[in-house]
């Protein structure tokens, strides 16, 4: 695993943003796995900077994000499509045709969970997968569990990931109950990784999943045997590390 260190946010930002930038350098017309959280939106705004600027083109840029509230309209502000638009979508060149996510209103988990893993093999594979850790160590909504699920599955979201979002709805009620997620195959199957850490609530979890087994207990742990992970976090997020 490759670590970025970075002083803080903003420099942990920018460079997140600059492995994907170069990804999209490298492959003008290749698949980025996207995730929402409070930790990418620092690295969406450099993107949507650049772009401003000239200096990225995401014209033929497709994206396939990891995952979203069940049950929840992609007009209600907590969506994660509407997130999606909010932070990149709408501030870059990418074609709204080429951008994916589970369809939170569609209720029929088979037929949804197949729909998205069939899209993801369409599109030929994830090419870089970014990643948010969450404080239980899961990535997308991979909560804890006795093993680990591998395709994209409907799940049950845990008292502590539901704590976790309230602060962005009126109350813990109205946190919705399930998600669909990729799974960690569909995780694990994209050609590279960039996971983006940051702050010293997370100091604990980042330990964790660097030292302690892998687990799927911790299921961010598994990401240490893929073979193209670039971890990029910031002193705050590094400093049980030593
Ligand atoms: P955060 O979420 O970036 O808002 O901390 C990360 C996650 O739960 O995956």
């Amino acid at each position: 695993m490759k670590i970025i260190r970075t002083k803080n946010y903003e420099e942990l930002s920018k460079r997140a943003a600059d492995v994907l930038a170069a990804q999209v350098i490298l492959k003008p017309d290749c698949v980025l796995g996207l995730a929402t959280g409070s930790t990418p939106i620092g690295a969406y705004d450099e993107l949507a900077r650049r772009c401003a600027a000239g200096e990225l083109d995401f014209s033929a840029v497709r994206t396939v994000n990891l995952d979203e509230y069940k049950g929840m309209p992609r007009e209600n502000e907590q969506s994660y499509y509407y997130f999606m638009n909010q932070h990149l979508f709408s501030r870059v060149n990418i074609d709204p045709k080429n951008t994916h996510l589970p369809h939170g209103m569609e209720l029929d988990d088979a037929k949804e969970t197949a729909r998205y893993e069939q899209l993801i093999e369409d599109l030929g594979g994830i090419d870089m997968q970014l990643l948010g850790i969450g404080h239980n160590g899961h990535i997308g909504f991979n909560e804890p569990n006795d093993e680990f699920v591998l395709n994209v599955n409907c799940v049950k979201l845990t008292q502590r990931t539901i704590e976790a979002n309230k602060r962005f709805f009126a109350s813990a009620d109205e946190v919705p109950k399930e998600a669909y997620t990729m799974g960690m195959r569909n995780i694990m199957l994209a050609k590279r990784i960039l996971l983006v850490i940051s702050g010293e609530d997370k100091a604990e979890i980042l330990k964790e999943m660097l030292t302690g087994p892998v687990t799927p207990r911790v299921p961010a742990s598994i990401l240490r045997l893929h073979a193209d992970v670039t971890l990029v976090a910031d002193e705050a997020a590094l400093s049980k590390l030593g």
